[in-house]
């Protein structure tokens, strides 16, 4: 029998697919996955080509984790991911360039492609800024969670959840790709032309019965 379901070997291999695709800038980002009464993260400061499935960390419901291993500093708001949206059992956080370039300029990702669709909203939300690791910048996450899959984060990166691992994985794609095409929209300086809501609830609803297809 896999140990812990072998979450910690997929949660390995999700985060060299994200160096291999360029949405992770060094070792800035962090995948975790729900597991039993908690979650399953990636360590604080080992390189993900050093990395080994007893590197992962699990780190309870309460905020106590494994003796003599030490979670992303960045537990706390994959933590209340899981606390606030029991349909979601995967968040992956990175600074990829393009949504980073958004989130620095405190800018939403609005109805631009009807992909927006995927993340569950109109648009893909800008939360406030707070320093990284406090209960203030969980508060924020918790609130732009609480209305679609996907947000970005002023002045840091992007976050993405799922059903599944793979699901988050997706998603935080999209994001990348939406961000890239909004930016390249905002440097022409014209009038972005945006799709209506209603038609963005058709895609939402098309979305729900036909998202990513996986084997599970
Ligand atoms: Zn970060």
């Amino acid at each position: 029998m896999s140990v812990r379901g072998g979450l910690p070997g997929k949660i390995i291999d999700a985060c060299l697919s994200m160096n291999r695709s360029g949405l992770n800038q060094g070792t800035a980002g962090n995948i975790s996955c729900r597991y039993e009464d908690g979650m399953l993260i990636t360590p604080s400061g080992i390189a993900y080509d050093q990395m080994d499935e007893s590197d992962i960390v699990f780190v309870h419901d309460n905020g106590g984790y494994e003796n003599g291993k030490v979670p992303s500093s960045e537990w706390r708001f994959h933590q209340i991911i899981y606390q606030t949206r029991s349909d979601l059992n995967a968040v992956v956080h990175n600074h990829a360039l393009f949504s980073t370039v958004l989130a620095i300029m405190n800018k939403a990702i609005p109805a631009i492609h009807y992909m927006i669709a995927a993340a569950g909203g109109k648009d893909i939300p800008c939360v406030p800024y707070a320093t990284y690791g406090t209960r203030e910048l969980s508060g924020h996450v918790a609130a732009g969670f609480s209305k679609c899959n996907a947000i970005l984060m002023q002045h840091h990166g992007m976050t993405a959840a799922g059903k599944t691992l793979g699901k988050a994985m997706w998603l935080a794609e999209e994001v990348e790709t939406l961000s890239k095409l909004y930016v390249n929209l905002l440097q022409t300086g014209l009038e972005i032309p945006l799709l209506p809501d209603d038609e963005i609830d058709v895609v939402v609803g098309k979305f729900k019965g036909y998202g990513l297809r996986e084997k599970d």
